[in-house]
């Protein structure tokens, strides 16, 4: 096994691709460590399959070259790179049963009859299919081949890397939730690199030490759950990640004070007045609180509350910022006013983002 490194890739689909709108995947580097797991996140149409493509070995990319390790594959396939990948739907043979079908891609790479058997015993147990190993797969339903097509993905033990495609997509909830779970533990006892396509935040957030955040070709974030929540360094990336996601206020910033609506709220650090372009303040639901209107602060600003939603533990309420909608998460032992209020914005946990982008503040 090898670290993965993309060194300046991208890719069009197109043959002669003129601006950035023409790439499915715009300019990106990255090393991708030996036996991490791996989320890329984002919406349809942003670029994941094509990403993992790339890695796999389906797909050339454009510019740029794919390294394992010392090794340039740029040009190898799939088999030659050693990777198993598993698909959104199911990959296998209807004609076979479900132990010969678990059992081919070891076949293939000529591994003794006693050792695939144990692996494919191994395998139909974490997968919970030790007693359909002898169906044929023709009789199978849509998500009892998928499992298989999962299996036919780990059964080999000498891979550089298991590459999954919005693998649970046909899995009903129930049974998704424990193929994760199971997923992760694999991870975690063999130490494959693993890399998880998915556009559902819970699904990356669970199984991944570090999600990639993409949108529109591209790559956003790399970062870990916590770093992704604390500190996106997109708005878009604040907005996906969450639930529900990161406010974003228009405001006007200079030294420690943004002025939002007219009201001046405090910073913890210093920035310049020099933007031209948007400036926005970022705030999590979490990190905001309501107040009686006339709460006293220098970190508040008025607001009318408009809806309350209980979700039990916490209440999602949605309030008027002067035309701009806010979501505050407050927990189940505090108040929320009726009507109007005050909204208090933690400091600490407040960002300022220009054009999109996170800058940080100095002092
Ligand atoms: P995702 O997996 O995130 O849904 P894809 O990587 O499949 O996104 O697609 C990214 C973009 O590339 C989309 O705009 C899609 O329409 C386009 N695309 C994907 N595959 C092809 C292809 N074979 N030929 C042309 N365009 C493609
Ligand atoms: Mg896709």
């Amino acid at each position: 096994m090898a670290e993965i490194h993309l060194k300046d890739i991208s890719h069009a689909y197109m043959p002669e691709p003129k601006g950035p709108e023409d790439y499915a995947l715009k300019a990106l580097d990255h090393v991708w460590q030996d036996g991490g797991a791996y989320a890329l996140l984002g919406p349809s149409g942003c670029g994941k399959t094509t990403l993992l493509n790339i890695i796999s070995g389906l797909l050339t990319p454009s510019e740029g070259a794919v390294k394992f390790g010392e090794q340039d594959v740029t040009t190898l396939d799939t088999a030659h790179r050693n990777i198993a990948q598993v698909f959104q739907f199911p990959v296998i043979y209807d004609t076979m049963t479900v132990r010969q079908n678990l059992a081919f891609p070891l076949r293939n790479r000529g591994v003794s009859a006693g050792d695939i058997d144990a692996r494919v015993l191994e395998v139909a147990d974490l997968l919970g299919i030790i007693d359909r190993l002898d169906e044929k797969a023709s009789g199978l339903t849509a998500d009892a081949k998928q499992i298989i097509s999962l299996g036919r993905g780990l059964v080999r033990r000498d891979v550089n890397a298991i590459l999954f495609d919005e693998p649970l997509t046909v899995i009903d909830p129930h049974l998704k939730w424990q193929l994760r779970s199971k997923l992760k533990a694999l991870h975690q006892q063999f130490g494959f690199t693993m890399i998880y396509v998915t556009h559902d935040q819970t699904e990356a957030l669970t199984f991944a030490d570090k999600v990639v955040v993409m949108n529109d070709g591209e790559v956003l974030q790399i970062g870990t759950p916590e770093e992704l929540f604390e500190k996106p360094i997109h708005t878009f990336v604040g907005y996906f990640i969450g639930s529900p996601g990161m406010n974003f206020l228009d405001a006007k910033v200079d030294g420690n004070q943004a002025m939002i609506a007219g009201q001046s709220i405090a910073l913890t650090a210093n920035y310049a007045d020099t933007h031209n372009g948007k400036t926005e303040v970022g705030i999590r639901p979490e990190f905001l609180s309501l107040h009686s209107p006339d709460h006293k602060t220098n970190a508040g600003i008025r607001v009318t509350v408009q809806t309350v939603e209980d979700l039990g533990r916490h209440r999602v309420v949605k309030v008027d910022a002067a035309g701009t909608p806010v979501t505050v998460l407050v927990h189940e032992d505090e108040e929320v006013p009726s009507g109007d209020a005050t909204l208090v914005f933690d400091p600490a946990r407040t960002l300022v983002y220009r054009d999109s982008r996170l800058v940080e503040g100095v002092g």
